[in-house]
């Protein structure tokens, strides 16, 4: 058996081929061609077509670099099937180094979108048909806000049994079912009976290496799985799953500090961050209401009433034992910030 004809954007991608192109979206006001890069890695044979894309949120960067460790090796190659790799989706945001489209709209709102709609909405849809529909899976890297970090985590529909055992096999610390927001990327992929995992790791404009790592190795995983890269020997960590989650948000404005980091296991009770005024009297805590670990959090220590500022997972499992989990996790990658190179 063959594998079957892939087409994007009227170009043929032969099997057997490593193709880049450019996929041409609207241009800028000054006359520039803006195109979405895109990179074809397609084996002769037959399996699964994936495609892994980054930054739809313009300033969410470690997925860029995930993306371009894993091909930049010469000797990557693809054993079976088909590897789209998209690494700069909202390109217009990368440029202004901004999470929305140059419209004020979120891509990752903007979905199905439409060839004749917005600039956000043309954008969507062109990435839907050509790329996304065409595609059995799909890995779609995020980051945290702005000032905002989040403990590596992929977010998926674990009531899918299939990419229940993915979101597990990528192999990051934690595993949350996510509903899916309207308009998102996973929304319309769920149309097109694509099975998509949101990894979600580290911080808007900056590089988290644990978060890169940690991405590296599992979207490896996943191209391990299908067979299109070649098994090792190494056993992944299991990871833990979360039953629900909640973000712990300020009752008061002002300066804060936080009493607490990722991948901290917190118990009912627990004060997360003292919030003060600026003259050094503290006018409110925020308070854990039940055990739990910090899965994201707010870096910037200003606050203001109603702000989101801890993201918390509840688990079924002992909670030290999870962030024992998540220290494994962390020493395998980071060896080096453990102290395992130097001994
Ligand atoms: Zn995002």
């Amino acid at each position: 058996m063959a594998q079957a004809p892939l087409v994007i954007d009227g170009n043929e991608i032969l099997p057997g081929t490593n193709v880049k192109f450019e996929l041409p979206v609207a241009k800028l006001y000054t006359d520039s061609d803006v195109s979405l890069p895109i990179h074809v890695f397609r084996s002769k044979k037959p399996g699964p077509t994936i495609f892994i894309s980054a930054a739809i949120h313009g300033d969410e960067l470690n997925g860029i670099e995930i993306i371009r460790r894993v091909i930049s090796n010469p000797k990557f190659k693809v054993l079976c099937g088909t590897l789209i790799a998209v690494p700069i989706v909202n390109v217009y945001g990368v440029v202004n180094q901004s999470r929305y489209m140059p419209d004020r709209r979120d891509l990752n709102r903007s979905f199905p979108g439409s060839a004749k709609g917005s600039l956000a909405s043309r954008v969507a849809n062109k990435f839907l048909t050509e790329i996304v529909s065409k595609c059995d899976y799909g890995i779609d890297l995020h980051t945290g806000a702005i000032h905002r970090s989040n403990l590596p985590q992929i977010r998926a529909n674990l009531k899918d049994e299939e990419t229940n055992h993915l979101a597990q096999l990528f192999g990051v610390p934690v595993v949350l079912n996510a509903d899916i927001l309207e308009g998102s990327l996973r929304e319309a992929a769920s149309h097109t009976k694509t099975k998509v995992l949101l990894y979600e790791a580290g911080e808007a404009l900056r590089f988290d290496e644990f978060s890169i790592r940690a991405g590296v190795k599992g979207v490896k995983n996943i191209l391990r799985h299908f067979g299109m890269l070649r098994k090792n020997k190494q056993k992944n960590p299991s990871c833990a799953v979360a039953n629900s989650s909640k973000w712990y948000r300020a009752n008061a404005s002002g300066i804060f500090n936080t009493k607490v980091k990722l991948g901290d296991k917190v118990e009912k009770g627990d004060v997360l961050a003292e919030i003060g005024s600026p003259y050094g009297n503290v006018i409110n805590k925020v308070i854990a209401e039940k055990n739990g670990i910090i899965i994201g959090q707010q870096n910037i220590p200003l606050v203001q009433e109603g702000e989101a500022m801890f993201h918390i997972a509840f688990f079924s499992e002992e909670d030290d034992d999870i962030v024992e989990h998540i220290e494994n996790v962390q020493e395998q990658l980071l060896p080096e910030l453990s102290g395992g190179l130097d001994q």
